[in-house]
């Protein structure tokens, strides 16, 4: 008897008993450990908690675990930045003092990080200027800004968090002159706009800074110098993967500082220039100031002083070994970061429980005598917060044990509040339907952003259609999708912020997640998700790793291609030629969809339903951005984080490039045939 794709049939025998092993007290006490310390990429905590995350998988009957040590290019603080405002006669007016509160309510803050806020991959550096209000810092913001004559070169420019990815702020910067950058949490995106500041609430409080990498990440992920020898080894470098000459093209050469809006206040209030209201509605953050442009006549001055070195950082592999032979086999990869910027609590460490108690599961499952048919990898990876090093360098230097997987599952901040996102490849949204179909009753979850917040143990399963989002970059899914094309699936319960107001900072802490992450603000609810998360990220796992049809939809995939083209049309663009690939695909997939039913060849059928993600990529990459092959999604080249449709095409037509578009839309149709020849098989 045949497994077939399962939407809402039920739990089998082993899913069943893998759903009765993950706990919220045993998530509770894995957390419990885990933040009792900073784990930053690269330093002695973060080898501590690899050693935990490998001993936790040994412990739970996984056999083969192994710790993968990769060389990369980190930065550190040597000594804390500073930042002050003098006025036109050379007397200082403000000094910022660039720490944190310790807080009584939260034990681990009083921790030496509190002093050092820098950003990962800013360079050391001083300098002075008149400062400019550059709002979110995207590239709208700048023709705001010129639009009003206003110019950034040569000046400080003070941005606030959100919108994009916080690399791209700098980058945008400084590709029109300034000399450093203030990145700033305005409370109208994560403080006090939304409810109370922590320690009273959840949300961001007036000393609390956002940390975090200003790599440039939407052109390449991965260490920025490709420093580890193996590359070399294997006749690859920073060039041939990511087409750039050197790393100095990838991050930023000119200093910034994460501050808090405590600092950035009295630095914003007196910048004077155009009322920031006179450029947009969305010009105005929630301080209560007049928001202003600038330049300021005064004078901004701010120092960085971050030490660079190649040191290694430490991902732990532990796998499962499937029973069919290799030739056969599509291993399925489930992957979460351990390292954080201080204690990660919440990111990522909530995942990190949650990916304990997967293997658990699993290993409890081993050791009742169960294998899996294809190979299960359990992937705790170092290094993500600067760019996504650890999961790059693993999967770039060890491609072979990958080449046929068939999806890689991540889960980042697993729990950072109630309301549950998923973003998907669309070949795999059934998947997660069926999933979440059949979890009915064993999980908690808030049924979309509009929804309520459910009883426990009760549930409805979330619509695909408008639910399932498309994946962009921020987390570790970007080299198995972007880079090789294998189908990928990220979820989380967040706030309907799409933030939360600790992240990336040092009160991301065990009180915060048990006092404030969870279900309604209730005190401990959160590793009740953890352990909701652990179910179904198991059970996904499980329908990968033991069908004997696996279970991609796509027929789902091509109607996305249908709505893709559909955002793209109006442009002026041929569409005839992809539009038609498109159906040819959309045949292929009803038809390989009538083959699920009766298979022949599984063998066959399983690499045609797996693989034909691969045929979605372009070896020469995307326009400027050769490491980011898939043509379906990117991360938004000025986004960072959120994902782009067709965005060969999408960014030309941004650029108001047509040409260049349309050239695009062949590539994306050349893709679109291969895959509907590659499916049909
Ligand atoms: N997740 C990290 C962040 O948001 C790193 C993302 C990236 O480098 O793409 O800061
Ligand atoms: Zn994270
Ligand atoms: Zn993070």
């Amino acid at each position: 008897l045949l497994a077939i794709l399962k939407l809402g049939l039920g739990l089998n025998t082993i899913e069943t008993e893998f759903i009765a092993v993950p706990s919220g007290s045993s998530a509770r006490s894995s957390l419990q450990f885990i933040t009792s310390q900073d784990h930053v990429a690269g330093l002695p905590g973060d080898f501590v908690m690899a050693d935990y995350l490998s001993s936790a998988f040994k412990d739970a009957g996984i056999e083969s675990v192994e710790t993968f040590e990769l060389d990369v290019l980190l930065n550190y603080p040597s000594s804390p930045p500073t930042l002050k405002v003098s006025n036109p006669d050379g007397q200082v007016t403000f000094a910022a003092t660039l720490s944190k509160d310790v807080l009584p309510e939260d034990s681990t803050s009083d921790t030496p990080w509190r002093n050092t806020t820098f950003h990962g991959y800013a360079p050391s550096g001083s300098v002075s200027a008149p400062a400019v209000f550059a709002n979110y810092g995207r590239p709208s913001d700048f023709n705001d800004l010129e639009a009003a004559n206003i110019s950034v070169e040569g000046k400080i420019v003070l941005v606030r968090y959100g919108q994009c990815f916080r690399g791209l702020k700098v980058m945008n910067a400084q590709n029109r002159g300034a000399v450093g950058v203030l990145v700033y949490s305005d409370p109208q995106d994560d403080g006090f706009e939304y409810g109370k500041c922590y320690p009273e609430g959840p949300w961001r409080s007036a000393s609390s800074v956002q940390r975090g990498s200003v790599q440039f990440n939407s052109i390449c992920a991965g260490d920025p110098m490709r420093a580890d020898k193996r590359y070399e080894e294997m006749g690859e470098s920073l060039t041939s993967l990511c087409g750039v000459k050197d790393y100095t093209s990838l991050i930023p050469s000119i200093p910034s500082i994460p501050i808090s809006y405590g600092d950035a206040q009295p630095i914003l209030s007196q910048l004077g220039g155009v009322a920031a209201e006179a450029l947009g509605d969305d010009w105005v953050g929630a301080l209560p100031i007049t928001y202003t442009t600038g330049p300021s006549t005064s004078i901004v001055s701010m120092s960085t002083d971050n030490e660079f070195k190649v040191t290694s950082i430490p991902n732990v592999i532990g796998k499962i070994p499937g029973s069919l032979p290799a030739s056969d086999d599509h291993p399925v990869l489930l992957g979460n970061h351990r390292d954080a910027w201080v204690f990660g609590a919440a990111d990522p460490n909530s995942g990190t429980a949650s990916l304990i108690e997967v293997a658990k599961g699993l290993g409890s499952l081993v050791q009742s005598g169960w294998q899996p048919k294809h190979t299960i990898y359990l992937l705790s990876w170092s290094g993500e917060e600067y760019g996504l090093l650890g999961s790059t360098g693993w999967a770039e230097l060890n491609f072979d044990a990958i080449s046929s997987a068939s999806a890689y599952i991540n889960v980042d901040t697993v729990v950072s509040g109630d309301e549950l996102t998923v973003s998907a490849t669309p070949a795999l949204t059934s998947l997660w339907e069926g999933v979440m179909a059949d979890l009915d009753g064993h999980v908690l979850f808030k049924n979309g952003p509009s929804g309520n917040v459910l009883d426990a143990n009760v549930n409805a399963p979330i619509n695909a259609d408008d639910a399932i989002g498309t994946l962009g970059s921020g987390s570790d899914y970007t080299v198995f999708l972007d880079h090789f094309g294998i189908a990928s699936l990220d979820f989380e319960f967040n706030s309907p912020a799409g933030t939360y107001g600790v992240y990336h900072s040092i009160y991301d802490s065990f009180d915060w997640i048990d006092n404030y992450g969870g279900i309604d603000g209730e005190k401990g609810s959160s590793f009740e998700l953890m352990a909701s998360a652990a179910k179904m990220w198991g059970v996904l796992a499980l329908r990968l790793a033991d069908s004997d049809v696996l279970p991609f939809d796509h027929v789902k995939q091509a109607e996305a291609l249908v709505k893709y083209s559909a955002a793209v049309d109006g442009n002026g663009l041929d569409l005839s030629e992809l539009n038609s690939n498109i159906d040819a695909y959309m045949k292929a997939a009803q038809g390989v969809a009538e083959e699920m039913n009766s298979p022949g060849d599984l063998k066959d059928l399983n690499f045609r339903l797996s693989m034909t993600e691969r045929s979605f990529l372009n070896a020469d990459g995307l326009p400027g951005r050769s490491w980011m092959k898939h043509v379906l999604q990117a991360p938004g080249f000025y986004l960072g984080y959120a994902a782009m449709a067709f965005p060969g095409v999408q960014q030309a037509v941004d650029d108001g490039d047509l040409d260049l578009a349309q050239q695009q839309v062949a590539v994306v149709a050349e893709c679109v045939d291969k895959a509907a020849t590659f499916l049909k098989g």
